[in-house]
């Protein structure tokens, strides 16, 4: 039997965290929350989703704005405003942000409705036993529990990853603000807009880069220069010229600025942690983050309730080691058909850091010719394995030959990523 009077620590207070606390609790576990930050200071993202993924979830009053007018760009873009290459992709999706106060709230919520035990500092230390698991705080705090879930991040203090040479890192440079002209349409969401007639021809050679924006209501627009990944990262200062030269292209000033968002790093291709440790991991120290997007709070919201259900039954068994009860969850969470998947998308990743800019701009083309439910279930990891299959060979199928070839030419990692798809790893 154990001696524990908790059944399992959470470290850390961010999406991961407050999802599985929440979960767990709902569970009748006895959770505990060990976080070095305020649980209710407000979190520094912006975080976007698809419409459709909190209506079926039953959480779109969690959105504090939400768009019907959906588009991105992928021609090369012209002085011209009625040329082809300024011709939107046109999504037929909803898209939306959470009001990230309402959302961590939400969790924070249930997390105290349920009995959740709260306690601030750093996890330093982990001794784990037979029976129990022991944390220990910076500040020389024990606390013990059968399990501990490490949801500390991207960085995690005690979860185990394997190395990993070359990180794939999105970065972004952000600003919110008012313009002398509306940067994108009245009610308009732009998911990429790849147009890069604002570049010089030898800076069309350098790693692309896209613009992210939409209309925040009250004539404030949010525009962001991103990159989708690459390892090294594009520099911030690289994305804040792209941005500038972009906005001056078109005619635009920036009227008053709201908000500056600089220094975001998202690193897009986390391998999958090591399944075998006597830790489970919840959110971006599990490796949860989506390769193709760099989304995760859809996953954290689908994912949490079937993880803790497993978890609370595993716990039915008093005498069920913190490893044993470890390696239910990390099952649950990491399923052979989810690794598998994970090695696709993390191979697609790998291609399309490859690509140059025109090919880049053709592939997602054809990506968002495939039909509306596929690519939203790519966008959203939410298709069967076959079904993703099927939707990446659709693709091969409608991409010209210029992205053709670039994604039959193995270079690097790319056949080591393709096995792990075969035998993924454990
Ligand atoms: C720039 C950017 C934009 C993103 N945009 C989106 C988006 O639009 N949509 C989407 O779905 N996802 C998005 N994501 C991805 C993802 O949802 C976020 O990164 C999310 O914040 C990850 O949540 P997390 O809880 O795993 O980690 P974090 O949010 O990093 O939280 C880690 C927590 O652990 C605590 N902690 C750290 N060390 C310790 C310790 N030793 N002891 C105790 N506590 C500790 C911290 O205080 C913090 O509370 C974005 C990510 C980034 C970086």
């Amino acid at each position: 039997m154990t001696g524990a009077s908790t059944d399992a620590i959470v470290l850390g207070s961010g999406p991961g965290a407050l999802a599985i606390a929440a979960a767990m609790a709902k569970e009748s576990l006895r959770i505990e929350i060990l976080t070095g930050s305020d649980p209710k200071d407000p979190w520094p993202f912006t975080y976007g989703i698809w419409g459709e993924e909190v209506d079926d979830l039953g959480l779109s009053h969690l959105l504090e704005h939400r768009w019907k007018n959906t588009v991105s760009f992928f021609g090369s873009g012209d002085k011209n405003p009625n040329s082809p290459e300024n011709k939107p992709t046109n999504h037929g999706r909803d898209y939306g942000l959470f009001n990230k106060i309402k959302l961590q709230h939400y969790w924070i919520d249930i997390c105290n409705d349920y009995g959740v035990t709260w306690h601030r500092g750093f996890a330093v230390n982990l001794s784990i036993g037979d029976k129990e698991s022991v944390v220990t705080t910076k500040d020389g705090k024990e606390l013990t529990a059968r399990l501990v879930i490490d949801a500390t991040g991207y960085e995690p203090v005690f979860l185990k990853h394997k190395k990993q040479n070359s990180l794939a890192v999105q970065t972004c440079y952000g600003v919110v603000g008012k313009f002398n002209t509306p940067p994108v349409d009245t009610g308009q969401f732009v998911l990429m807009d790849y147009r890069s007639d604002h570049l010089s021809l030898s800076e069309q050679k350098e790693p692309p880069t896209f613009l992210y924006a939409m209309d925040m209501g009250g004539g404030s627009y949010f525009l962001e220069e991103t990159s989708l990944g690459l390892a090294p990262p594009l520099s911030l200062e690289t994305l804040q010229a792209r941005l500038e030269s972009r906005l001056a292209h078109r005619g635009l000033q920036i009227t008053r600025l709201e908000h500056e968002e600089i220094g975001l790093f998202l690193p897009m291709n986390i391998p999958i942690p090591d399944l075998d440790q006597p830790v489970l991991g919840f959110g971006g120290s599990a490796g949860m983050v989506h390769p193709a997007s760099g989304y995760m709070v859809g996953a954290l919201l689908r994912r949490s309730t079937g993880v803790a259900k497993v978890i609370a039954e595993r716990m039915n068994d008093k005498n069920a080691s913190p490893a044993e009860l470890a390696k239910a969850g990390w099952k649950e969470l990491w399923p052979r058909e989810l690794r598998r998947k994970q090695a696709l998308y993390q191979f697609g990743l790998e291609k399309l850091m490859r690509f140059t800019e025109p090919q880049l701009r053709e592939f997602f083309k054809s990506f968002f010719k495939l039909e509306n439910p596929q690519w939203f279930g790519f966008l959203t990891n939410t298709l069967t394995l076959k079904d993703l299959v099927k939707a990446m060979v659709d693709m091969f199928i409608k991409a010209p030959w210029s992205v053709k070839w670039g994604l039959m030419g193995m270079q690097g990692r790319e056949l080591k990523l393709l096995w792990n798809f075969i035998r993924p790893s454990m």
